[in-house]
């Protein structure tokens, strides 16, 4: 016990190298009758990983996007390579954090904005 068992790796999918980066990469059926190309050897906790990017193992197999919400807090998944490839630009993981920065931007660019002049911050002392 405590020892990490390697499941022997199903055959039908096989690896290839990313025409990116080079590096080999899982070629795994899904359940929508496609191919997903997989990081070899990467299973972060589903919890971890953006809901939309999480594929799980099927019992034959085949992978699919593990859209379970709250997701358990053990389960593990699997995440695609282009996400970890060093040659690609990553994705839009996180869409409303996306959508918060540009918003963010626009507050910030207001703020940058001469504002109306202020009044006076010490009056005189009148004695
Ligand atoms: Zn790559």
């Amino acid at each position: 016990m405590g020892v990490l068992e390697e499941k022997p790796r199903r055959l039908g999918g096989g690896q290839s190298r990313c025409p990116y980066c080079g590096l080999l990469q899982d070629r795994v059926a899904t359940l929508d009758q496609d191919w997903v190309l997989l990081e070899p050897d990467m299973n972060p906790l589903a919890h971890t990983v953006p809901t939309e990017h999480r594929w799980i193992e099927v019992s034959d197999g085949r992978v699919t996007v593990y859209g379970v919400c709250p997701p358990d807090q053990s389960q593990r998944c699997r995440i695609e390579h282009r996400l970890a490839c060093p040659a690609q630009p990553l994705p839009d993981l996180w869409p409303w954090l996306t959508s918060l920065r540009g918003e963010n931007a626009r507050r910030a660019k207001r703020q940058d904005d001469p504002e109306p002049p202020r009044p006076p911050e010490e009056w005189p002392d009148a004695g």
